[in-house]
């Protein structure tokens, strides 16, 4: 099970920023309403990630750091039937397989908390520890014991800069959750929990940071069980704000040839200058209607109507951004 979770690793797992990534969205399942990000050398050293969530009763500890997998690695098609079976129930698992790592929790309604130490895949007992109520996760020496994927690491400045980045767009994606970054002990970001659309548009400014647009759109329309909201800048003839793009179904980050395709012709077909402009974009629609477990480390989706999908985005930001033509 050791080779699978470390193969499983190498699947999802490519850098720092893909481990933050896995226990962020942890933190947000868990219903968090606080997550706190604390970065040592890049990463590498360390990735700390403390939430205010549920937490894992005792009982389920050792479940959590579980493989799901128990099949024993025979033939190049069982590796390959590996690699296929996605990341499931697997982030804790290679997370654990491939760094020395500590799961420290306590669950709502318990009084005790938990603590559990897996090292390059041993698990230990757990052991009763000091925790509020939530989880912190501790992965110290990412790669130390595959030392072919840890001279892949690149400069600790830019391995910060991917998590920093993916923070930015979990940010986005959750206004209503406080994050905090630090880095080498020093605080990076503070993002308050927006509580309203004034704080929400003030949040997206702070991250978007010398991005945001100094005119923006505020789109919100429904149709047909679709609903767009967000914000859309103006582009601007100088700059190119293609790194302030952010289009999000049901919540998730997505980089979409439709989605891009629309939102591409709305603007070529209203404004005949400027390229790249920034947007913050949030497509809600009935999880039936699209799926986005294509590949769980890629940002595709594949939605079941594409053609309506398509049509609504264009129609709703084109008749948007000619209403600034009027
Ligand atoms: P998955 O998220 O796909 O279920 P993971 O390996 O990421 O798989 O996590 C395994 C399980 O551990 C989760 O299903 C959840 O029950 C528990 N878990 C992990 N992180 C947290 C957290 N921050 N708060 C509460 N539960 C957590
Ligand atoms: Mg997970």
């Amino acid at each position: 099970p050791e080779l699978i979770n470390q193969i499983a690793a190498g699947e999802v797992i490519e850098r720092p920023s893909s481990v933050v990534k896995e226990l962020v969205e942890n933190s947000l399942d868990a219903g968090a309403t606080r997550v706190e990000v604390d970065i040592e050398q890049g990463g590498s050293r360390l990735i700390r990630v403390r939430d205010d969530g549920g937490g894992i009763v005792p009982e389920e500890l050792q479940l959590a750091v579980a493989s799901h997998a128990t099949s024993k690695i025979g033939s190049f098609d069982d590796l390959e039937h590996v690699a296929s079976m996605g990341f499931r129930g697997e982030a804790l698992a290679s997370v654990s397989s491939v760094a020395r790592f500590a799961l420290t929790s306590r669950a709502r309604e318990h009084d005790t908390a938990f603590r559990i130490e897996v090292d390059g895949g041993k698990v230990q007992a757990a052991r009763p520890a000091q925790h509020p109520q939530g989880t912190s996760v501790e992965v110290r020496d990412l790669f130390y014991n595959v030392p072919a994927r840890r001279k892949f690491l690149r400069a600790e400045r830019t391995e910060f800069a991917h998590i920093d980045d993916l923070l930015k767009s979990l940010a986005l994606a959750r206004g209503s959750v406080e994050f905090r970054l630090s880095h080498n002990g020093k605080p990076v970001r503070i993002l308050k929990a927006a509580r309203d659309e004034a704080a929400a548009l003030q949040r997206v400014a702070e991250v978007l940071g010398e991005d945001f647009p100094a005119q923006s759109l505020r789109i919100d329309h429904a149709m047909a069980g679709l609903h767009l909201s967000g914000w859309v800048g103006l582009p601007t003839a100088s700059r190119s704000q293609a790194d302030s793009q952010y289009f999000y179904v049901n919540g998730r980050l997505v980089r979409d040839r439709i989605v891009a395709h629309a939102v591409r012709q709305a603007y070529a077909d209203v404004l005949f200058h400027g390229r790249h402009p920034a947007f913050v974009l949030y497509l809600e629609l009935d999880p039936a209607g699209v799926d986005v477990n294509v590949h769980p480390a890629k940002h595709e989706v594949r939605f079941r109507e594409q053609r309506l999908v398509h049509d609504f985005l264009f129609r709703t930001l084109h008749e948007a951004l000619a209403q600034t033509r009027a």
